[in-house]
């Protein structure tokens, strides 16, 4: 049967898919529909249509899923930074296996894969050290903060995100009545005009250190020193900072940080080491589940202490510090400046001596250093952004022969497509762990062993 715009149906929901979308059919028909939950009957109305698939609006929850539950958030639906929070937490973890095994099998190739369970969250909510919160006005002129709309950059007002710290507020609350006070214009992205872009805010869990970087289309913010003052009476303050980015572009932060108050950086904990971070240096942000995810790469590490590592992509040196405490030697690469110089201070105050740190593309670096000096790694421990390995660097790796590859990733998809690359030319899947590191949302990271096939 074809179906049209506007044409209203119902469904079972059979299946979830990578977007936390609900999945069911009808006479042959696949609809996916956004806030529909596995197990759910629902009636929803065709948006889009193709012949044999089409999307659909939720209208009606005619039967609630088993594992249907009630959002913390009032915003959950609008809002694009949660997508399964309808869905209950153990389901989550569900869907997120059979996520990284689809991506392997599908992507990757592989037949039987070596998983492990599922690492999850004690508390699914309030997790996250970091956020970054656009500002703007609203339909009636209001100064307003909060998150984008799924797939828009429509801002749904919200101070108090239920993933985040409780001092999110306090400290938007003050910037905001700040910018009303002294007519201070958001910026805004269909003119490139007004200055305050957004309000970045990161706090150390173990230290309970906050920052907050204000990323502005302009060099100063009037009235600096009593926003200052006012955000110093926040429990905690440790570093303002204003980060410049005058680029009309959708990146967030421009690449020169100024400091107005305190330290350019605060001071986290995992473990027994102590990491300093910028506001430009990546920095996991679920610390409780950053500790879970260091200890599996180190267990697939699997050190000794005679071990030559290089820790690739390896931002403030969190792994690398991690790994050096087991390791002969370790050395880390990374292409943002202030991320390697946080990593050499890092070093220096956990008094750390066998490491070594290189700023530049980890597909630059490391075939340098191979065909320069021949280098040489016991393991390789790979971490990078979404997009995964470039393919010169995974050739390197090929080329260097380590006798183990840690993989961790925060995008199964590109995951799979590396792993089955490493996995063409000599090494073999050995072991598969996700680690919820964002309850609440699709995405997931992974960590995997390979290892050279004898
Ligand atoms: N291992 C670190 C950081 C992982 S995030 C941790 O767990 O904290 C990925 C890091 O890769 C980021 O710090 C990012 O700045 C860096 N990066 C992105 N592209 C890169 C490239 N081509 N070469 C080296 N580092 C890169």
């Amino acid at each position: 049967m074809e179906f049209r715009k506007n044409d209203l149906v119902t469904l079972e929901i059979e299946d979830c898919g990578v977007d936390g979308e609900g999945i069911g059919k009808t006479d042959g028909f696949t609809v996916f529909v956004k806030d529909a939950v596995i197990g759910d009957t629902i009636k929803a109305k065709i948006i889009k249509a193709k012949k044999h698939y089409g999307y659909g609006r939720l209208v009606e929850v005619i039967k609630p899923s088993p594992y249907r539950t009630k959002p913390r958030c009032a915003f959950a639906r609008q809002c694009g930074g949660c997508q399964l929070q309808a869905l209950s937490y153990d389901r989550q973890l569900v869907f997120k296996t059979n996520k990284v095994r689809g991506h392997l099998e599908r992507i990757g190739g592989f037949t039987d894969i070596p998983m492990e369970p599922i690492i999850g969250m004690d508390e699914p909510y309030h997790y996250r050290n970091k956020a970054q919160f656009p500002v703007g006005r609203n339909k009636e002129g209001k100064i307003i903060t909060g998150f984008y709309a799924g797939r828009t950059h429509t801002i749904i007002e919200n101070r108090d995100c239920a993933l985040g710290i409780p001092q999110n507020k306090e400290v938007l609350d003050r910037v905001i009545s700040h910018m009303e006070k002294y007519n201070i214009e958001p910026y805004n992205e269909m003119t490139g005009q007004g200055l305050v872009r957004h309000i970045l805010i990161r706090y150390g869990y173990f230290t309970k250190e906050l920052m907050v970087c204000l990323i502005l289309n302009g060099n100063k913010i009037p009235r600096e020193e009593l926003l200052v003052s006012s955000l110093r009476e926040i429990h905690g303050m440790t570093s303002i900072t204003i980060n410049v980015n005058k680029k009309r572009n959708n990146v967030i932060l421009g690449d020169k940080i100024r400091l107005l108050w305190g330290q350019d950086y605060i001071t986290d904990k995992i473990g027994d080491i102590s990491y300093q971070i910028s506001p430009l240096s990546f920095y996991q942000v679920n610390p409780r589940q950053t500790q879970k995810l260091y200890a599996k790469a180190l267990e697939y590490a699997d050190l000794h202490g005679d071990e030559t590592v290089w820790d690739l992509y390896c931002g403030i040196g969190t792994i690398s510090l991690f790994l050096a405490q087991k390791a002969k030697f370790v050395r880390g690469v990374e292409i943002v400046p202030e991320a390697i110089e946080n990593a050499r201070e890092n070093a220096r105050i956990n008094g750390i001596t066998n490491t070594q740190f290189y700023v530049g593309k980890a597909e630059e670096v490391l075939p340098r250093e191979y065909e320069k000096t021949g280098i040489y790694a016991d393991v390789i421990v790979v971490d990078p952004p979404r997009k995964g390995c470039d393919e010169v660097l995974l050739q390197t790796m090929v080329e260097m022969q380590p006798e183990r590859i840690v993989y961790v990733s925060c995008d199964s998809a590109t995951l799979a497509r590396d792993l089955k690359y490493l996995c063409q030319r000599g090494y073999e899947l050995k072991k598969v762990c996700p680690v919820d590191q964002f309850g609440m949302t699709v995405h997931v990271e992974t960590v995997c062993l390979l290892s050279k096939k004898l």
